[in-house]
């Protein structure tokens, strides 16, 4: 079974597909969980410490797209017995937690194939949700896609290797959005994968004109730069969707606006449907 058939079958016990489950309260609690598998997920050049915040990031970058200031991170580390260096991974995790005011939380140490599964939990008055854009909203995203995919594709040079090795989930900007956006989701496996779940849950139809294409990859990949942007995972950039209104605060979060949400179904670029690509697990 593929990702999407196995999320397809958990979603018939009536759970929703979000970026992280939730409780309400006073305010929504918010939890999360991604795992860092080292024999898929860690290039060779990254090193042990990176790796940890690395997982630590992935999580906190779910939790950014429901709106939510993380609180919280536990994790399993799964090792093999003569696995010497942990220490490096967990200075890791915690200096990615102290880097985001988190508390580190510990979790558990099992005897496995390398992997960090993390689990985050955060929160947030209101939340943001994938089945929430309206019609006629503007759709947007923050910072800049395709330098992942330029990185394992194309060079191995400093601008693309950052984005691989030191992501930003966008906390700051996901807690301001839970004021005014209607969707959200963080592109953890490709732009042209969360626009398509948008637009599916939401039942809408997204227009995009244009993508927020970093300079560097339109340099390197040239006439395959969109594409690239479109299929880049691991950005860990939000995407949303706001009312007109708040176009003030499109700026205020640096994204830019790509595109409108219309009725109907699909993601479109210049009238050309724009298929669900991107990573998938098991694909
Ligand atoms: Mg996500």
């Amino acid at each position: 079974m593929k990702e999407t058939d196995i999320i397809n079958y958990i979603k018939k016990f009536g759970i929703e597909d979000e970026d992280a489950a939730y409780i309400k309260n006073d305010e929504y609690l918010c939890f999360t969980t991604d795992g860092l598998i080292f024999s898929t997920d860690v290039p060779k050049e990254m090193n042990l410490k990176t790796a940890g915040r690395k997982s630590v990031l992935m999580n906190l970058s779910d939790l950014a797209a429901m709106g939510c200031k993380p609180l919280l991170f536990l994790c399993s580390l799964n090792l093999s017995r003569d696995f010497s260096d942990v220490k490096e991974v967990i200075d890791g995790i915690h200096s990615a937690c102290k880097e985001y005011d988190v508390k580190y939380a510990g979790g558990d140490v099992n005897e496995g194939k390398l992997s960090i599964v993390g689990f985050a939990v955060g929160k947030s008055k209101r939340i943001l949700r994938r089945n929430a854009a309206k019609e006629d909203d503007l759709v947007c995203i923050t910072g800049d896609l395709g330098r992942v995919y330029c990185y394992f594709k194309e060079a191995k040079i400093d601008i693309f290797k950052e984005k691989v090795f030191n992501p930003l989930p966008r906390i700051k900007e996901g807690q301001i959005l839970s004021e005014y956006a209607n969707a959200c989701i963080d592109i953890s496996d490709g732009a042209s994968k969360e626009l398509n779940l948008i637009s599916e849950l939401s039942n809408v139809r997204i227009e995009i004109e244009t993508l927020p294409i970093h300079p560097s990859v339109l340099k390197t990949s040239k006439e395959k730069a969109f594409d690239y942007a479109l299929n880049s995972g691991e950005e860990f950039e939000l995407i949303f969707t706001i009312p007109k209104k708040y176009k003030n605060i499109v700026e205020k979060v640096n994204a830019t606006v790509v595109g409108r949400v219309k009725s109907g179904e699909g993601v479109f670029y210049k009238g050309k449907k724009i298929e669900k690509r991107g990573w998938e697990h098991l694909g």
